[in-house]
């Protein structure tokens, strides 16, 4: 099931023009027949590698005798009746009509997901006019032009953000799925291409899914792997897009997907900005890390240089205090080997499970090495512990009082945790809750 966007807006605002833009990139070149590209109202699109149905609904009567209001309505209706996502355009010359007024208000109660899309905003720099389309309570209005391509990638950005999770990617419980990150040319397709090329790994088709070959999924001794959304990756197309943002977004749903993440950084870059920004999604979203500085063979070495670039690893990316780091070339091979163990070694702190009874055991010692704090006369009490999950692991701990749980405190129980249970490359997550 491919997810449906639905375009509406009155006549005149520029929908079919739109569409057009939005299919045109993959399938005017084969259709480039007389009256096929005209009519049509309902094609196949693409972006970042996901593919949906896009509809123009004001193509669907246009020659019905009915009143216009009334065809519109009729079109909102389907929209809203089929659409995953609607694309509302509106003229950003016009300004607010009444039956923008009258579909917004419509889209509003539908609880669907609107895009509000300003159109024909011909110029770069957008005019103030635009901002009385916010009246309409549809949120931020995307300013384009279809006529001239402008914006599109910002919009087709926040329409397949929006597209609800694809049941086909799921995968069986204990296949492990890897997410390659990181910047332009730092190595990803490299350190994948070393590792598909070990002798004994045996690549082959996914199986139980029929859906395009965007994952790479692999065997090795006894272990399942998936390489998630390599498509990309493997073999590069051209794309004309900004590259760079591009491959940022495209890394941030990989991450989404994926178990254990493995940012590859470009040593002869140092750590920028952009590398934090990825390792930042990863952790916000609990993932497993592997740190892998890349190029290392094109570094100029002294004793000092390994620890000097771990501090600065370190430094900028001080959230992720729990990833390994290991210094590779994927073009040499050197030490790939090492992030291919490190996958399964951060997968199975992802994955572990701690009984009740020694995680208990643990958090009492923890109690007695180091007392809770105090405030105002009474002391932070911990009951009882037990681990509530797992990818990542997430425990639950009962105390008496929540106000009187400190962040310093939390923190000190949660690195008494790791010291005895490991959890390499796993963040790990604590709930502290009252018990009654
Ligand atoms: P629809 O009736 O909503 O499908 O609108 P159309 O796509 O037929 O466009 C209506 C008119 O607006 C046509 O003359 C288009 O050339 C023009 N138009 C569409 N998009 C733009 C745009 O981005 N800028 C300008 N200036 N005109 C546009
Ligand atoms: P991606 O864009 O992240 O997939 O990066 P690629 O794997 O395509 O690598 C980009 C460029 O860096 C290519 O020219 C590679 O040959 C080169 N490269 C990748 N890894 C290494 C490495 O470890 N050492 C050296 N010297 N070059 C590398």
């Amino acid at each position: 099931m491919r997810p449906i966007v639905c375009i509406v807006g009155r006549p005149n605002v520029g929908k079919s023009t739109l569409f057009n833009r939005i299919v045109g990139r993959r399938i005017a070149i084969t259709e480039n027949k007389p009256g096929v590209t005209r009519d049509r109202i309902y094609a196949e699109a693409e972006w970042l590698n996901k593919y949906f149905i896009l509809i123009d609904t004001g193509g669907i009567e246009p020659y019905s005798d009915d009143t216009i209001l009334s065809q519109i309505r009729r079109q909102a209706e389907v929209a809203i009746g089929t659409a995953d996502v609607i694309l509302f355009v509106v003229d950003g010359l016009d300004g607010i009509t009444a039956s923008d007024r009258e579909i917004a208000n419509m889209l509003r109660k539908s609880g669907k997901k609107v895009i509000l899309v300003c159109n024909k905003i011909d110029t770069p720099k957008t005019p103030h006019e635009i901002y009385e389309f916010y009246e309409l309570g549809l949120g931020d209005p995307i300013v384009v032009s279809a006529g001239q391509s402008l914006g599109l990638g910002d919009l087709l950005d926040e329409v397949v953000e929006n597209f609800p999770e694809d049941k086909d990617t799921e995968y069986d419980e204990d296949v492990i799925k890897v997410a390659v990150i990181g910047k332009p040319n730092a190595g990803k397709s490299s350190l994948i291409n070393c590792i598909l090329g070990e002798e004994r790994v045996i690549v082959s088709d996914i199986p139980g899914t029929t859906r395009d070959a965007i994952d790479t999924y692999f065997e090795y001794q006894d272990d399942k792997y998936v390489f998630i959304d390599t498509a990309g990756i493997r073999r590069k197309r051209n794309i004309d897009e900004n590259i760079e943002k591009y491959s940022v977004i495209r890394s941030l749903t990989a991450i989404d997907r994926s178990d254990v993440c493995i940012l590859i950084i470009d040593a002869t870059q140092g750590v920028t900005e952009q590398d934090a920004k990825i390792a930042g999604h990863a952790y916000e979203r609990g993932k497993a890390l592997i740190i892998a500085i890349n190029k290392w063979d094109l570094i100029d070495k002294s004793d000092k240089t390994y620890l000097e670039f771990e501090k600065e690893v370190r430094n900028v990316l001080s959230f992720v205090t729990y990833a390994p780091i290991v210094l590779i070339s994927a073009k040499t091979g050197k030490r790939v080997n090492k992030v291919f163990a490190l996958i399964k070694e951060v997968y199975s702190s992802y994955t572990k499970r701690i009984s009740t009874g020694i995680f208990n055991d643990i958090l009492n010692e923890a109690v007695i090495l180091n007392q809770p704090p105090t405030d105002k006369g009474r002391r932070l009490k911990i009951y009882y512990g037990t681990q509530v999950g797992i990818k990542p692991p997430k425990f639950v701990i009962f105390i008496n009082d929540r106000e009187l749980s400190h962040f310093s405190y939390e923190r000190y129980l949660e690195n008494q945790i790791r010291q005895n249970f490991g959890f390499e490359g796993t963040p790990i997550q604590l709930e502290f809750k009252e018990k009654g």
